[in-house]
C-alpha cells in the first residue's frame, strides 16, 4: 500500500517537472512570435526569397482584422465540375482560413455545363466574399471542328496505349485547351485585373504573410508560381518545334531571348547537384510552372501577344492529337514574353496538390505562418532532382536568401 503510494507520488512529481518544462517552452515560443500569431499588423516579411532586391512592402495594417477596404481589383477562380464538390469545399476552407477570410475577394467558378443548386449553396456558404458562377460558351470548350476526327480518334487510342496520363480522355484535352486560351476571355472575369487559380482537393499549409494580388500589383510583377517541374516529355512531343516556329516568325515583336526567361526553358546544364531528371528531345527542357496554383495578371493573357503565341500553337492542333498541357503553354508564354522580374516565386505559400507540396524550409517562416507542413517530407518537391526551382533561381529571377530583417518579426 505504501510503496503503491509513493509510487504515485513519485510519478505526479515528474510528470509536473515535466508539465513546467512544457509551460516554459510554450511561453517562450508565445513570446517570440505572437506579436505576429496575433497579426494586429503585418510584419515586414520579404515579399520573395526569389530575389537579391531589398525592397520590402510597408504593411502596416488597421488594428481591426478585416482588409477589405484594402483590396485589389482581382477574384479567385476556379473551373470545376459539380461532381468535385467535396474537393472544391476543402479548397476554400483551406484558402479562407489562411488569406481571404480578411480579405474576402470574390469568387468566381467556370463549369463547361450549368452548376447544380446544391454546388452553389454550399460553396456561396463557405466564401467569405462574393460568389459568381459562369458557363463556358460551348465554342471556348469543344473541340474546334477542324480537328480531323480520325486522326483524333487514332491518337487517343495510341496514347491510351502507352499508358500517357490522361492519354485516352476528351475532357482533359477541352480542359487543357481552355485554361490556355480561353479562361481568360469570359466574359465574368472581364472586369478583373488578377486572378488567383484554385482547383478542387489543394491546400494552403501557411498563413498567407501578405495578400499576394497586392504584392503582384507593387512589384508590377505578372505571374506568379509556388512549384516548378518538369513535364512528361510524352505528352507534348512536338510542341517545342511550334514554339520554334513562333520564335522565328515573331522575332521582331517579342522581347529578346537574353531579356526574357527563354534560359530557364533550354537551359539543361547541371545546376546545383542536377542535371535534368529527364532527356528532353528538343532544346526545351520540359520545365514549367505548376498551373494548378498561379497568380496571374489577366491583362497579360488578354494581351495581343500572349493570344498570338497560343493562336499560333493552337492552330498545330497539338491540344488534341497530343495532349499539350496548360502548364506548359502558360509558363512557355510567360516565359517567352516577360521578364524575368515579372514573374514571382511565392516562397512563403505553403501549397500542397497531389502528389506534390511546397513548405517553406525555414522553421521561423513557418512558426510565424502556422505552417501545418515539414519541409523535408517526402511529397515537398522544392528542392528535389524533380524540381525545377533551382533552375528558375539560376536563369529567372535569382534568389533571395532570409536575412536578419526577419528575426525582427
Ligand atoms: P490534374 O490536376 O492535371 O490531375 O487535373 P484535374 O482533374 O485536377 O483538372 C484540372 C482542373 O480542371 C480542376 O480544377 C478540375 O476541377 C477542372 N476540370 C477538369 N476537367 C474538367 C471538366 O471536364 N469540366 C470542368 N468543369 N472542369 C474540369
Ligand atoms: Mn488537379
Amino acid at each position: 500500500m505504501i510503496y503503491i503510494f509513493g509510487k504515485e507520488l513519485f510519478l505526479i512529481r515528474k510528470y509536473q517537472k515535466i508539465d513546467s518544462t512544457y509551460t516554459a517552452l510554450s511561453q517562450r515560443v508565445k513570446e517570440q512570435y505572437d506579436t505576429s500569431r496575433r497579426r494586429n499588423y503585418f510584419p515586414k516579411v520579404k515579399l520573395s526569397r526569389n530575389s537579391y532586391d531589398d525592397y520590402t512592402l510597408n504593411y502596416t495594417r488597421q488594428n481591426d482584422s478585416d482588409s477589405f477596404h484594402l483590396r485589389e481589383n482581382a477574384t479567385i477562380l476556379m473551373l470545376v465540375r459539380n461532381s468535385e464538390l467535396e474537393g472544391a469545399l476543402d479548397s476554400m476552407r483551406s484558402l479562407e482560413d489562411r488569406f481571404n477570410n480578411k480579405y474576402h475577394y470574390d469568387w468566381t467558378f467556370l463549369n463547361d455545363v450549368p452548376f447544380d443548386q446544391d454546388f452553389i449553396e454550399a460553396t456561396t456558404s463557405m466564401a467569405s466574399g462574393k460568389t459568381q458562377y459562369a458557363l463556358i460558351p460551348p465554342e471556348d470548350w469543344n473541340r474546334p471542328q477542324w480537328i480531323n476526327d480520325t486522326l483524333f480518334e487514332e491518337r487517343l487510342r495510341v496514347m491510351e496505349d502507352e499508358g500517357v496520363l490522361y492519354g485516352g480522355s476528351k475532357s482533359y484535352r477541352n480542359m487543357c485547351r481552355f485554361n490556355s486560351g480561353f479562361f481568360f476571355r469570359q466574359s465574368i472575369l472581364d472586369n478583373y485585373d488578377y486572378y488567383f487559380r484554385v482547383e478542387p482537393n489543394v491546400k494552403y499549409y501557411c498563413d498567407f504573410p501578405y495578400d499576394p494580388f497586392r504584392v503582384m500589383r507593387l512589384k508590377g510583377k505578372k505571374y506568379g508560381f509556388v512549384i516548378s517541374l518538369y513535364e512528361y516529355e510524352e505528352t507534348i512531343p512536338t510542341l517545342w518545334d511550334a514554339v520554334e516556329e513562333y520564335l522565328v516568325a515573331s522575332e521582331e515583336t517579342i522581347l529578346r531571348k537574353e531579356d526574357s526567361a527563354y534560359a530557364f526553358l533550354t537551359d539543361s546544364g547541371l545546376v546545383g547537384k542536377h542535371y535534368p531528371v529527364v532527356e528532353a528531345n528538343s532544346d526545351y527542357n520540359l520545365c514549367h510552372f505548376w498551373s494548378n496554383f498561379e497568380i496571374g495578371d489577366l491583362n497579360f493573357f488578354r494581351s495581343d501577344e500572349y493570344k498570338h503565341f497560343f493562336e499560333t500553337l493552337d492552330a498545330k492542333g497539338g491540344f488534341y492529337y497530343e495532349r499539350w498541357g496548360d502548364a506548359p503553354v502558360h509558363s512557355i508564354g510567360v516565359s517567352l514574353l516577360l521578364r524575368p522580374d515579372e514573374i514571382i516565386h511565392f516562397d512563403e505559400l505553403g501549397y500542397f496538390h497531389s502528389p506534390f507540396g511546397t513548405c517553406p524550409a525555414s522553421y521561423a517562416v513557418r512558426l510565424d505562418q502556422r505552417c501545418r507542413c515539414k519541409s523535408d517530407d517526402e511529397s515537398v518537391i522544392d528542392i528535389t532532382p524533380h524540381s525545377c526551382l533551382m533552375r528558375w533561381w539560376k536563369n529567372g529571377s535569382g534568389k533571395y536568401f532570409l536575412k536578419e530583417e526577419q528575426d525582427e518579426i
